[in-house]
This record gives C-alpha cells, sequence and structure tokens, in this order.
C-alpha cells in the first residue's frame, strides 16, 4: 500500500465533519492538485470523546460514499505505540509509529557498536547532493546520535513487526514521528535515524520529525521562517539522498504535525517542494474542531450559548485542560476575556476572535488555544453538543470547507 506524493492528514474530533472535509479535498483535486485525504486521531483523543478506532473508520468510509470520491483514502493510527496499537489494527491503514518518548533510552554497548562500525563510510565529510556545506561526521558525532535514536528506532522496529504480523505488510502505510519532544532533530540526525530505520527494515512512507520553532496547537508558526525554510529544505535533500543510499521507499516524504494554521511556513514548504519535486503530508487535527465552535457561534441563540460556556468552563479549568499539552500551546493569561465580557459578545464577536485571520483586530491566539483543549468539554456535553451540529450542520460545514480549502489548502499548495 503506498500514499500518494500529497497527503492531507485531517482529525474530526466528534466525527461529523467528514464530508466538509472531503469536499475541501475534492475542491482542491478539482483545482488540479491531487491530494489524498487521512482522517487521524490518536488514542489521547479517543479516550477523550469516547469515541473507537471503528467511529473514524465508518465515517471516512461514510464521507466517500457520500460523495462518490474516487480517490485513495487512509484512516491513520495517530501517535501509536505497543501499548495501544492493538485497537486500531482492524480500522486503520495508516500507522503512526511515535517513539518520541523513546529518544534517550540506554541501548547495549554491542548494539551502538555494531552501529557505528555500519556507518563507517559517512564518517568524515558527509556530501549530500544539494546542500551546499558538507556535513563534518566525527565518530564522536555518530556515537552520540546512536546514543540518542538507536533505542527509540528499535521500538518502532517492534510496533512495525506487531502490526505487520496482524495486518500483512501490504496492507498498510507506516509513518514513523518524534515530533512531540522539546529538541529539534538536525537533517544530519534525521540522515542517521533513517539509517536505523532501514536496518530495522520498516517501509516508512512518511516521516515527522521535531522541526525547529514552535508548533503551536492551531495557531501561526513560531520561530525563525528563514532558518525552518534552511533545515526543511537540507530535510527534503537528506531524505532524497537516504532513500537511495538505504533503499527506504522511493516516496518517503516529510510529515508535518500540528500542522494547521502554520501560515507563515506554507509559502516555504510549497516552495521546496516544488523545487524538488517531492511530497508531502500535513497534519491538522483540532482546527476543524475550532471551526465547529466558530459554527454554533455563528448560529446564534442555543449555539452562541454553549460556544461562550465552552470557552467559559476551559477559563476556570485551564489547569486539567492544558496540562497534556504544555508542550505545544503558549496561552498568555492577559490575553484571556473574562468569562463577563464574553456573556455580552455578539456571534460574529466570538467567531472573529476564535478565526484565525492573522491580522483581523478581533483575533485572539490565546483564545484560540484555550478553546482547542477544551473539546473535553464539549464531550461531557455529550448530546447537547452533537445535536447542535446536527442541526447547525450547514453553516458549520460551510466553516470546516472555508478553513481546509481557504486557509489552509490554497497556500500549502499555491492554489488561487
Ligand atoms: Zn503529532
Amino acid at each position: 500500500m503506498k500514499i500518494e506524493k500529497y497527503s492531507l492528514g485531517i482529525g474530526d474530533r466528534f466525527g461529523h465533519q467528514g464530508e466538509a472535509q472531503l469536499k475541501a479535498i475534492i475542491r482542491a483535486n478539482a483545482a488540479g492538485v491531487a491530494i489524498v485525504p487521512v482522517w487521524n486521531k490518536s488514542n489521547r483523543e479517543h479516550s477523550y470523546i469516547h469515541s473507537k478506532p471503528e467511529d473514524t473508520r465508518i465515517e471516512a468510509d461514510a464521507a466517500v460514499k457520500a460523495l462518490s470520491f474516487g480517490g485513495n483514502y487512509f484512516v491513520d493510527a495517530d501517535h501509536i505505540n505497543l501499548s495501544n496499537v492493538q485497537g486500531f489494527i482492524t480500522a486503520s491503514d495508516f500507522f503512526t509509529l511515535d517513539v518520541a518518548s523513546k529518544i534517550g533510552t540506554v541501548s547495549s554497548e554491542e548494539e551502538i557498536s555494531a552501529f557505528i562500525i555500519s556507518c563507517k563510510r559517512y564518517s568524515g565529510i558527509l556530501n549530500i547532493p544539494g546542500i551546499h556545506e558538507p556535513f563534518e561526521v566525527s565518530d564522536l558525532l555518530i556515537t552520540t546520535i546512536a546514543h540518542k535514536f538507536l533505542a527509540a528506532i528499535g521500538e518502532a522496529g517492534r510496533i512495525y513487526d506487531f502490526i505487520k504480523v496482524q495486518k500483512g505488510a501490504e496492507n498498510f502505510v507506516t509513518e514513523v514521528s518524534m515530533d512531540e519532544v522539546e529538541v529539534p532533530q538536525t537533517p544530519v540526525e534525521l540522515f542517521f535515524i533513517l539509517k536505523m530505520i532501514a536496518d530495522q527494515a520498516i517501509p516508512v512512507q512518511t516521516i515527522a520529525p521535531k522541526f525547529t520553532g514552535r508548533f503551536n496547537k492551531g495557531v501561526n508558526y513560531v520561530g525563525d521562517v528563514a532558518q525552518f525554510s534552511r533545515e526543511f529544505e537540507e530535510d527534503v535533500l537528506v531524505i532524497d539522498y537516504a532513500v537511495k543510499e538505504f533503499g527506504l521507499p522511493v516516496n518517503l516524504k516529510l510529515s508535518v504535525h500540528s500542522g494547521s494554521d502554520k501560515f507563515s511556513i506554507y509559502p516555504e514548504i510549497s516552495r521546496i517542494i516544488k523545487k524538488y519535486d517531492k511530497g508531502i503530508h500535513v497534519k491538522t487535527a483540532g482546527t476543524t474542531w475550532l471551526e465547529e465552535v466558530i459554527g454554533l457561534a455563528l448560529a446564534g441563540g442555543e449555539g452562541l450559548g454553549l460556544a461562550k460556556h465552552i470557552y467559559k468552563e476551559a477559563l476556570t479549568r485551564q489547569d486539567e485542560l492544558c496540562a497534556p499539552y504544555a508542550d505545544v500551546i503558549d496561552i498568555r493569561q492577559e490575553e484571556l476575556p473574562a468569562a463577563t465580557e464574553v456573556d455580552n459578545w455578539s456571534s460574529e464577536k466570538f467567531a472573529n476572535t476564535l478565526r484565525h485571520i492573522p491580522g483581523h483586530p478581533d483575533y485572539n491566539p490565546s483564545f484560540r488555544q484555550l478553546i482547542h483543549v477544551g473539546y473535553k468539554i464539549a464531550a461531557e456535553c455529550g448530546e447537547t453538543y452533537t445535536d447542535l451540529l446536527e442541526l447547525h450542520r450547514e453553516i458549520i460545514g460551510n466553516c470546516v470547507g472555508e478553513n481546509l480549502f481557504d486557509r489552509h489548502l490554497k497556500r500549502l499548495f499555491g492554489l488561487d
């Protein structure tokens, strides 16, 4: 099973926006960019919503059927590990093996020295075609990289084998992710990580390193765009070279996690993948949930009331809601409006505060990030929430579609 050149990870926490999401993909396809949808949901999201991997499969299949979508599509077991992969085996055909927590785990001295010996031909000056400055690869560098990543990639090998035994190697796409860490992986580290992946015989098709800068949930990129661009371009070239050197799948491409709303780096990503004619996978999990809240606010009445309830409740439960996302949000307390203030807001004021239009006078990234992590509150509202999603499906669907197509796909793929 092979994933196409361009793919978009679309998360849908409450499972109601599959069709609206797919419509955005179909619009992009009609505009000449072949993108395949990948419905992704992590174990954490499933546990908060009380949904199951099967629900994501049912939603994806139903959306594809309803819109007579003839293209390929996938269901991603996002950020799985050995302890939770079993529940995803039947429903998923894309698996994101998350080994970030194993980075730095101790490996045996035999494994370390075997890896160092296997890398001898790369020590000294390493020239990667297209990268102007060659990498200086000392034995110390290889040793350091081995200590840092060998155990993690060994774990990826075990997860891959576990899935392979149950599903058969041809029946799924494999991603390896290491993005949920503080320290970015450098291009030269990525090169040796890919060697380890090849040594483990993992047919990796997408790889999600931690890039430089902050990839906060649902808001713009925070960091040095020029530095990101340089490293991203080197990563693309490293992958191209590693594919040839190590015999990895030729369609191997980068996967950008927490990729929604990173508008300032989209032009760079777009430029670089076009320059080298390479593929990309971008995951955009929570941005759709935010559009549900925007749509409810715009609907007014009970919808606006529930949107306000979600914010006010989140405001009082910040510690609990933010803790699991501490590394990927930056909320400024002084930017959060008081509950009494929000009570007086109109539909437009609420929607404009939440909607991500950079430079809009009402747009408030702290407000947006708090609601981003507040989906647990909507889940607690149960049918009160989902009934309103049904009632206002049209207005919400328009928000979801506009967000994915106009704000994301257009910028990512340079569409007009
Ligand atoms: Zn991720």
